[in-house]
């Protein structure tokens, strides 16, 4: 069995993926594969948009009697990767009888306690808000999503009217109310007016869809939201949109070189309470709205389905900048940050406006949206899943926009109904249960030579801890294959680029890749190195050159470049590097390589006392020989360094750790954790400072 290519041909702006091969026989299977389907095609509901439910017979665990019980996605998570762990399992009898504990709409909040107490079979994953718009629809499968063409329809001037004519009385109405106990008798009362509807509009919100099968309920949502789209389609060849385009965008290449100049500037202004982590989007969607007349006023206007602005505030802020102009000097910083001290005021208004007397406090003012004409769209928040989502939500709402200006004019929710989402008690309670944050989330790292090795083993701690991290080496394939390895256990938190870090204009290109990865890094490690073991008379000018060219050279460089976009965030930041204790103890056969180290640590003090009043530290890790994971013992100086001792090269591990006063072997992980409590939050007051990691020296100890 495959998808029925007759049917599938039937859809143009939605793709039909049901495949009566891939369907399992148990019936809550069957409405997981549907959502999947569904969450699969972002032209359907937005990520984490939307849920789907089934109501089907269970045996009760207690009676072993029939019951009747509803399967619905609960709080969180996405349709497309919606599995029977994200649903939450309610008995419907129970949830019906909760109608008579209902005190009106002013008392609605106090329904969601009452829902764990129809909890079947000791289901621990909580019900959503959304429960009772299943519950209260009669039909077996239900589908609530939030497509853009639909949500077009529901926020646009006559969009009852425009419903009702375009589907002929077969879509029911309900204006735009917040979800809720309430809303779903709403639904219920819409549906016993029409009981032959196909499905619900909710204003302003979305879509709600239904059918006796599962197949029958995923073909009714999808020809409904086909129909929309198809109706928009043949409404945009009739109008302008957005009012016409009144600008041009500059060409791919120049977006790109200004967008990776703002994004520092950008992340300082957007971080005034918290750190940001940023996202980049310059798509035709984007462009499109950004050339187009109407775009000041469309933003001014605010976004409308309650998905889109929690994540992406009311309204962006459209820079005050001319696509080319230089976004570093000073009178375009002064631009900015007048405009940015206006949002934040206006946004603290807009709270003074709005609260109630139970309103949780105001959150952080900034904006998360950026929208700068002719370049892009810019988008901040905590880390980078939520910024590039949140940038999707932007676009959803641009499509909406333009859809519901085709007909007739788009209408947002009015401020205060979104003031009472965004500061919702159940919201809050939402963020209250997030888990705290870690150590060192919302920073960025970027760390040197770290596709193997040391650098490695730093940059595996810091994504650990919470940093994202841009993986820097000379070796763009290994690079990547261990950006990879980190986003397979942390999705999104890595980055390569290749770094050659003797060179200033690749340094320079490295920190313009990590600022359009990740907005711009606030932590930088020094750790490219190599060795080479030579006696005086072996020692090549080669060998000399190469080794002070990686070393000091290199991390002056790569400092420099730090210091310039740290100059840019005004957030301070974080220097590491990584010498060695051959820049403090003497030993034969190594005038390079200690000489380079020793500089390496000299650098240390002098940046350290260079930069500490721009709040920025720099601090240094004196490693003993790491020879596990290590490239430079690998290649050569492990081999040389043994015949210097008069041992084998396998015997390396247990002679170094014989030198050490604890006879301990130092590994890529003991280097790691030493960045970490450097960099992390508890030694904020110090710099200047080398911490030897190196299982006790004597002559290596620093004074
Ligand atoms: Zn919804």
């Amino acid at each position: 069995m495959a998808v029925d290519k007759s049917k599938a041909a039937q859809f143009k702006h939605v793709s039909y993926l049901w495949d009566d091969g891939k369907i399992p026989a148990d019936e809550v299977d069957n409405f997981i594969q549907r959502s999947n389907w569904l969450g699969a095609d972002l032209r359907l509901t937005n990520y984490a948009g939307g849920n789907t439910s089934v109501k089907v017979k269970e045996t009760d665990p207690l009676s072993g009697e029939p019951a009747d019980v509803l399967w619905v996605k609960g709080s969180g998570g996405d349709l497309g990767t919606l599995t029977m762990g994200g649903c939450a399992s309610l008995y419907l009898d129970k949830f019906y009888a909760l109608e008579k504990l209902y005190k009106g709409k002013a008392h609605e909040d106090e329904m969601v306690g009452y829902l764990p107490h129809c909890t079947f079979n000791l289901n621990k994953t909580a019900a959503s808000i959304d429960t009772p718009l299943h519950a209260f629809l009669p039909h077996k499968h239900v589908d609530h999503l939030h497509p853009d063409a639909i949500i077009a329809l529901a926020a646009c001037k006559d969009g009852e009217k425009v419903v009702a004519d375009l589907f002929e009385g077969q879509l029911g109405w309900v204006p735009w109310q917040r979800p809720g106990f309430d809303l779903g008798l709403k639904l219920r009362e819409c549906h016993q007016r029409n009981p032959k509807a196909r499905g619900i509009v909710l204003g302003g919100h979305g879509l709600f869809t239904w059918g006796d099968t599962s197949k029958s309920c995923y073909e009714n949502t999808l020809e409904v939201i086909e129909k929309a789209a198809h109706f928009l389609e043949e409404r945009a060849k009739k109008v302008k949109f957005f009012g016409g385009k009144v600008r041009d965008s500059l060409p791919a290449e120049r977006r790109r070189a200004q967008a990776l100049q703002i994004m520092p500037v950008l992340r300082g202004l957007t971080s005034s309470v918290k750190k940001t982590i940023g996202h980049f989007r310059d798509d035709a969607p984007v462009l499109e709205f950004l050339e187009s007349k109407d775009l000041e006023k469309l933003a001014a206007t605010g976004t409308s389905c309650p998905d889109h602005f929690l994540r992406t505030k009311r309204c962006p802020v459209v820079l005050p900048l001319a696509p080319d102009a230089d976004p570093t000097t000073e009178d375009a910083r002064g631009k900015l940050e007048a405009q940015f001290a206006k949002y934040r005021e206006d946004y603290a208004a807009y709270y003074e406006r709005c609260k109630h007397p139970d309103s949780p406090a105001l959150r952080p003012p900034d904006p998360v949206i950026l929208l700068w004409p002719g370049v892009g769209l810019f988008s901040f928040a905590k880390d980078k899943q939520t910024s590039r989502v949140s940038a999707e939500f932007y676009v959803n709402a641009i499509n909406v926009m333009r859809g519901a200006e085709s007909c007739g004019g788009y209408v947002a929710i009015s401020e205060q109904e979104a003031f009472n989402i965004e500061y919702w008690a159940l919201e809050e309670a939402k963020l209250r249960r997030m888990p705290p944050e870690q150590a060192l989330a919302r920073r960025v790292a970027l760390v040197t030579g770290s596709a193997s090795g040391i650098g490695k083993a730093i940059a595996e701690r810091l994504s650990k801890e919470g940093a994202c991290v841009v993986i820097a080496d000379l070796n763009l394939e290994a690079a990547e294959k261990t950006a990879q390895e980190i986003n397979a256990r942390t999705p999104e938190r890595a980055v390569a680029v290749k770094a050659d870090v003797t060179n200033g204009e690749a340094v320079a290109a490295a920190f313009g890749e990590a600022a359009l990865a990740f907005g711009a890094v606030d932590l930088i490690v020094n750790n490219a190195g190599l060795s080479l073991s030579r006696s005086l008379a072996e020692t090549s000018e080669k060998d000399w050159d190469l080794q002070y060219d990686v070393m000091p050279r290199g991390t002056f460089l790569v400092s420099r470049e730090a210091a310039k976009q740290f100059e840019r965030q005004k957030l301070g930041g974080d220097i590491l590097i990584i010498a060695s204790k051959n820049g403090v103890v003497a030993q034969p056969n190594n005038i390079a390589y200690g000489t380079a180290k020793a500089a390496q640590l000299h650098q240390i003090r002098l940046l350290a006392a260079e930069l500490g009043p721009k709040g920025i530290r720099v601090n240094g890790i004196n490693p003993d020989a790491v020879v596990k994971g290590s490239g430079i013992f690998a290649s050569g100086w492990g081999a040389d360094r043994a015949k210097t001792y008069g041992i084998k090269e396998d015997q390396l591990p247990a002679f170094y750790a014989s030198r050490t006063l604890l006879n301990k072997e130092i590994e890529p992980a003991d280097i790691a954790n030493a960045a970490f409590v450097l960099a992390g939050p508890d030694l904020g007051k110090t710099t200047g400072q080398v911490l030897n990691v190196d299982g006790g020296l004597a002559p290596a100890f620093m004074r």
